[in-house]
């Protein structure tokens, strides 16, 4: 079994970096080509120098990127703690892989407490929906899962620094 093989099948079954779970937005980085991004459909923003755009990302299809030989800079690179440990040899596919799906089963909890997402525009990060029920009403129990799944993407899935 390759490494890259296996990181290919732990991202197919997560999305977490593309979804709106992880991240707000990505940033486009020096290189990454702004007229190709568009020719391909890329809704691009620019409030800094750095054009970015918004997560959740419109590529992302049952869990595989639709630009994928084409996406930017920060999309190749990144690599959550999970694929960087199993690159290490301190976790295994198997492992990586429950991890995976206890966030994933996580982010299904919070979202059976939402309400359902309008159609059409782009739609919220997974924070922004909790954040905007939540000041619709109090709920203890949303607040909680939504504090657990952020320690578990702290601890397991972002790289600090
Ligand atoms: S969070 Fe990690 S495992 Fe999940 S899709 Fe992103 S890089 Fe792959
Ligand atoms: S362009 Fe592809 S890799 Fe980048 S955030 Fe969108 S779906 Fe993910």
């Amino acid at each position: 079994m390759s490494v890259p093989d296996a990181a290919s099948r732990l991202c197919t079954a997560c999305g977490l970096c593309c979804s709106g779970v992880l991240f707000d937005l990505v940033r486009l980085q020096p290189g990454d080509s702004v007229p190709q991004l568009q020719r391909l459909g890329m809704k691009l923003r620019r409030k800094t120098t750095k054009p970015w755009f918004p997560q959740p990302c419109q590529f992302l299809k049952n869990g595989a990127c639709e630009i994928y030989e084409h996406r930017p800079t920060r999309c190749r690179l990144f690599e959550c703690q999970q694929l960087r440990r199993l690159k290490e040899g301190e976790t295994t596919e198997q492992d990586a892989s429950a991890m995976i799906g206890l966030a994933r089963r996580m982010v299904a909890d919070i979202e059976a407490l939402l309400p359902p997402l309008a159609l059409g525009s782009q739609p919220p990060t997974l924070g922004e929906r909790v954040s905007a029920a939540l000041e619709e009403k109090p709920d203890l129990k949303l607040q909680r899962l939504h504090n657990r799944l952020k320690r578990l993407l702290d601890r397991e899935f972002r790289v600090l620094g």
